[in-house]
């Protein structure tokens, strides 16, 4: 039986897409040459390549200003390859920091330039968005992690300030529609909402590019991969493979509009019962911060030795991936897009079972 998968990352595809790259690995296209043995050059893989190129400049409207690439070395790379790519010792860029994600872009981008915290919520372990600052005009751009995997927060609107947005989108692409002329740079790890670990999308602003007073290695610029199409070297053929057939499921599941209402649905589901249920509280401080793709919660006071015996309930309802992780604690229920809302009334039902037998 196929069971209900709330993990984090990787992360659970549609069975759709599944099905469709089970056949691929076997027989592509007829060709009978299975995906994983062919030339990433062939006129085959040439057109997978382009189609999810289109996909992603149509499913958050890119206008011929962007560019859209896929990369490997996931977004952990990307904390550094951002920062030499835009960034000299004559530049600064602002960072927030709303976690663990963030806390790791902000160590490696201090290797590339001047880089300034202007918001934290570390005070309160990341449990809120902060709101209130201000960029002055001369950085180069502010950094943001849209949605913080680990704490559940996410940015439900983005900062209005004038510099250009840099963006960690890893646990968040396409589940909503973007503002996209807002960004000068997003990227993205495939493994969470997208498509299977080892690669990763960087979408960015041709205008952002060649700044820099630094000789960038041939593989860690950005203009190596732009001017080649993803295919400078050999692209990660499968991950970039399966990425593209989700990024059609999107597109044929009501685009990011879609995906949003969809998420929505789940997302209200959950938390109505996280605050209906007195067994459970959440960890999120303020409701407009609460994460659309992760939802965590932890057991109310005085309950707390009962966390076993409800990850036991899970494991026999069939819920995998509840477990929190460490630095928050309690449970963490990973709700992306290919999520299907019967799921998520499987785990709501567990945990009103399990009031109904420890309450
Ligand atoms: C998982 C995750 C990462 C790290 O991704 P890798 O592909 O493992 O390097 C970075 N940022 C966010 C927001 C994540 O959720």
């Amino acid at each position: 039986m196929k069971k209900h998968n709330f993990s984090a990352g990787p992360a659970i595809l549609p069975a759709v897409v599944l099905e469709q790259a089970a056949q691929a690995a076997a027989d592509f296209n007829g060709m009978g040459l299975s995906i994983l043995e062919i030339s990433h050059r062939s006129p085959e893989f040439s057109a997978v390549l382009d189609e999810a190129h289109g996909l992603v400049r149509e499913l958050l409207n890119l206008d011929e200003s962007y560019e859209a690439i896929f990369l490997q070395g996931g977004a952990s790379s990307q904390f550094f390859m951002t920062a030499m790519n835009l960034l000299d010792e004559n530049s600064k860029a602002a960072y927030v920091d709303t976690g663990t994600w963030s806390a790791k872009a902000i160590k490696e981008a201090e290797l590339f330039g001047g880089i300034e915290i202007i918001a934290s919520s570390k005070d309160k372990n990341y449990s809120y968005i902060p709101k209130e600052y201000s960029v002055s005009k001369d950085t180069a751009y502010l950094h943001i992690t849209s949605n913080n995997t680990i704490f559940g927060t996410q940015y439900d609107t983005f900062p209005d300030i004038e510099v250009p947005l840099v963006a960690d989108m890893s646990s968040d692409i396409f589940s909503r529609p973007i503002d996209a002329s807002r960004f000068g740079l997003i990227y993205a790890g495939a493994q969470k909402n997208m498509g299977p670990a080892g690669a990763v999308l960087v979408i960015v602003k041709k205008s952002m590019l060649d700044k820099v007073n630094r000789t960038i290695p041939t593989m860690l610029n950005y203009q190596t991969h732009i001017k080649k199409g993803s295919a400078f070297n050999t692209p990660p053929v499968f991950p970039i493979y399966v990425s593209m057939l989700t990024m059609r499921w999107v597109k044929e599941n009501g685009g990011v509009e879609g995906m949003q209402k969809h998420n929505e649905t789940k997302a209200a589901l959950i938390y109505g019962e996280i605050d209906r249920n007195p067994m459970f509280r959440g960890t999120v401080i303020d409701p407009v911060d609460r994460s659309k793709m992760n939802v965590t919660f932890i057991m109310a006071e005085g309950k707390e030795d009962l966390e076993g015996q409800f990850m036991e309930m899970c494991n026999e309802a069939n819920c995998v991936g509840v477990k929190g992780h460490r630095s928050v604690g309690g449970f963490r229920a990973s709700i992306y897009n290919a999520m299907p809302l019967e799921s998520v009334q499987v785990l709501v039902d567990v945990m009103k079972r399990f009031e109904e037998k420890y309450g």
